[in-house]
């Protein structure tokens, strides 16, 4: 069959691959001047390929279990055996998450690119697919005639490295529903000042969401402190259910209790009575977020430790215990990682992902309504959905 795979990104590279593998004449479009240009920032440039733990509940969207066929049926080993068998050489850390050895992203778009080349894909990169229309049952794609079309387009996070709409657009034209489009894994805007002077500040949190004082949802992890808001894994993960107006609670010393750090404090202020105030919380925490703590506390900088009270240390371990920060909003999809909504999964057949709408329709990777957790689970999405749509049961 005559396959058009619109969109070079990673799940259309999977898909691309996976067709031609199938013995088809695969031609894969890529608006961009290059294949995989997103794949080259995942991960910080080093591309969390996938995570060894990803299951079911990593996933959301309006029917978060539609992802369990595709993940059964290309599984994470399968994903390792795959990249292998392409050349890549991989390795977990210790959260499970997996990168290439190289530490490079252009690693595992390289092995994906070369395979494309070897087996004979052809590529037509700097080509926007704008229409797709439907002829006596085949597709007119570019001026072409395809038996089956495999939208990979991607969703709409990450526009300066070419998120976009247009996968939508194309289906919303072939008569599929898109359901609404938020963006995910991203950073959260809070109404503090203080964040200014933490601006580039990473700590080992325990972060609660609260909304009117109840508790949301509770994560550990990293987080790191920028201009006028939070991010890291924690944070990001809770970004798509945190709504304005919400609070965030950070435990900064989550190994110990308010009680015991309160010893501990009164114990760096009567050994080291002429240190000023600011140090308080020297050798406790980061000394950028000590003295921001103190800060709004209230203390004097200044001041002598001598001649803090009781009740000065008991208010700071308390703040320790509990930094406060408002959400006012989350960052935009120019910043986000994900795109939360897409195509409605109630219209594509979980086992082989093709439109219950349009036969020899396909589609894969985040252009469906599926959104993934921090940690390789987006991506082991895409290798899932694209090798599963590569099939063109
Ligand atoms: C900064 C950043 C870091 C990330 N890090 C990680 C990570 O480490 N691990 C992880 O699991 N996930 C990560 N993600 C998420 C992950 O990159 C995406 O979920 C994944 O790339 C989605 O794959 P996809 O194939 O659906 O879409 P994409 O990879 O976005 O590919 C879609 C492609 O389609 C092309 N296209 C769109 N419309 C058209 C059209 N009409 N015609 C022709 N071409 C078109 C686009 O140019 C693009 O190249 C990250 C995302 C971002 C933004």
């Amino acid at each position: 069959m005559k396959v058009a795979v619109i969109g070079g990104g990673a799940s259309g590279l999977a898909a691309a691959i996976t067709a031609r593998e199938g013995g088809h004449d695969v031609t894969l479009f890529e608006r961009q001047a290059r294949v995989g240009r997103k794949l080259m920032a995942t991960g910080n440039g080093r591309c969390n390929l996938t995570n060894l733990g990803a299951s079911v509940d990593n996933y959301h969207g309006a029917d978060a279990a539609f992802v369990a066929a595709a993940l059964s049926e290309f599984t994470v080993s399968d994903t390792l055996a795959w990249f292998s068998r392409l050349g890549l050489v991989s390795e977990p850390d210790p959260e499970g998450r997996v990168y290439p050895f190289s530490d490079q992203a252009g690693s595992v778009l390289d092995v994906l690119r070369f395979r494309c080349d070897a087996i004979g894909v052809r590529t037509e990169t700097g080509t926007e697919i704008k229409e797709i229309r439907r002829k006596s049952g085949c597709f007119a794609v570019n001026g072409e005639q395809y038996d089956c079309i495999i939208i990979a387009c991607g969703g709409r996070a990450g526009e300066h490295l070419g998120g976009t709409g247009l996968g939508y657009d194309l289906l919303r034209s072939l008569g599929h529903r898109i359901t609404p489009l938020t963006p995910g894994l991203v950073r959260l805007k809070t109404a503090e000042e203080i964040t200014r002077m933490l601006k580039g500040v990473r700590a080992k949190a325990c972060v609660r969401l609260l909304r009117r004082g109840r508790l949301v949802c509770e994560k550990s992890g990293e987080v790191q402190f920028s201009d006028g808001g939070v991010s890291g894994i924690v944070v990001m993960d809770m970004s798509s259910l945190a709504r304005d107006g919400d609070a965030l609670s950070l435990d900064l010393l989550p190994p110990v209790n308010a009680e015991k750090l309160q010893k501990i404090l009164a114990a760096r202020a009567s050994s080291t009575p002429s240190e000023s105030a600011e140090n308080l919380l020297a050798g406790v925490l980061h000394s950028r977020l000590g003295k921001a703590v103190i800060k709004r506390c209230g203390l004097d900088f200044g001041a002598k430790l001598a001649g803090l009270g009781e009740k000065d240390i008991e208010k700071v371990a308390k703040t320790v215990k509990d930094f406060a920060l408002t959400i006012t909003g989350r960052a935009g999809f120019p910043e986000a990682q994900v795109t939360c909504g897409g195509a409605d999964t109630a219209e594509f057949k979980p086992f082989s992902l093709e439109s219950r709408l349009v036969p020899g329709l396909y589609a894969c990777g985040e252009v469906l309504d599926v959104d993934g957790d921090c940690g390789g689970y987006n991506l082991q999405w895409a290798w899932s959905s694209g090798r599963l749509a590569g099939c063109l049961r």
